[in-house]
């Protein structure tokens, strides 16, 4: 039986308190959902001293408009993300998404936050957020910061999350013209990804006002696909326009073999799923039926 290393277990009753308890003990973690951390401590590969549960923390589970902005709280489950009406009418790459991570056990626990900080390149919701161009807070100790998801990943299972600090809120813009679309190829329901692309697209006319392109699982960490982004922003929507991007998609992607494919298989999927995900945004975006 796996079984993880002795650890002390604390259960955070202010996000204050859970930072001050981050700064003041070497080695401690946050644990939200548990649903990547709790596994990795039974393999060993993570041996946190202590756990700082953030579970009571119920100021940190939200959906909301703010202004122009959606905001998220950290400890939002997948399951209010694919149950939210408002995310789904402004960012409908949410619930394609959410439909097909994990299974409804997962959904129920796993959050928002987590699936963030773990920054697994599997992971799906990286994805959704670097295409829709989300910020994220970070709180320390008397300090919060806002950066960019571009910001966000620092490599493979690392973020700009640092010591003594914990991701509080993600932020999505809002603005007119707007279509997204997440697509995902998997062995079996419920799976992670052999390769998935998430596209949010601005439109004004048949102009791509601006895009945003994230890949998963087909890198050491989520890709942005910058230079397919450059071909598409302020050019006129055409077929052919997104057959570029699908092959550019890959070409810039970094898949390696493992049992979920090879090279090759893993920068076709990039590619065909980069080509669908953008015709789903813009169909989207044009309010067509998809
Ligand atoms: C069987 C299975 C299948 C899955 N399939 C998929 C899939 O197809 N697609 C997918 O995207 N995901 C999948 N997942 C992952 C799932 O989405 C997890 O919920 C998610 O990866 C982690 O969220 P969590 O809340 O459980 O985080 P936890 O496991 O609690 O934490 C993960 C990491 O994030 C840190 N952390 C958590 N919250 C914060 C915070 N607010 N601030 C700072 N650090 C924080 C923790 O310290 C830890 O390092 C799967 C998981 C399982 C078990």
């Amino acid at each position: 039986m796996q079984t993880p290393a002795p650890f002390d277990y604390e259960r955070a009753t202010s996000l204050d308190g859970a930072i001050a308890s981050l700064k003041a003990h070497e080695g401690a973690r946050i644990i939200a959902g548990g649903h990547s951390l709790l596994p990795m401590m039974k393999l060993r590969l993570a041996t946190p001293e202590r756990l700082i549960d953030i579970n009571d923390l119920d100021e940190l589970a939200y959906i909301r408009e703010e202004g122009d902005e959606i905001a998220i709280g950290a400890l939002t489950r997948h399951v209010e993300l694919l149950e939210s009406e408002l995310l789904h009418d402004r960012f409908p790459a949410f619930r394609d998404a959410e439909q097909v991570i994990a299974d409804p056990v997962v959904r129920n626990r796993g959050t928002i936050g987590g699936s963030l900080c773990q920054a697994d390149a599997a992971e799906d919701l990286s994805a959704v957020c670097t295409a829709v161009k989300a910020r994220v807070v970070i709180r320390g100790q008397g300090s919060s910061r806002v950066i960019g998801m571009h910001d966000f990943h620092r490599g493979p299972w690392m973020t700009a999350v640092g010591e003594g600090e914990i991701l509080t809120e993600i932020r999505l813009p809002v603005t007119p013209g707007a279509g997204s679309a997440h697509e995902k190829v998997e062995r079996r329901a419920g799976d992670w990804a052999i390769a998935a692309a998430s596209v949010a697209v601005w439109l004004d006319g048949d102009t791509i006002a601006d895009v945003g392109i994230g890949l998963s699982a087909v890198g050491p960490m989520t890709i942005g696909l910058t230079r397919a982004e450059e071909l598409l922003r302020e050019a006129t929507l055409s077929e052919e326009l997104l057959e570029q991007a699908g092959a550019i998609a890959s070409e810039d992607c970094m898949p390696v073999p493992d049992g979920r494919g090879p090279v090759d298989y893993k920068r076709h999927l990039a590619g065909v799923l980069t080509k669908r995900a953008l015709r789903r945004a813009t169909a989207r975006a044009l309010q067509q039926e998809v």
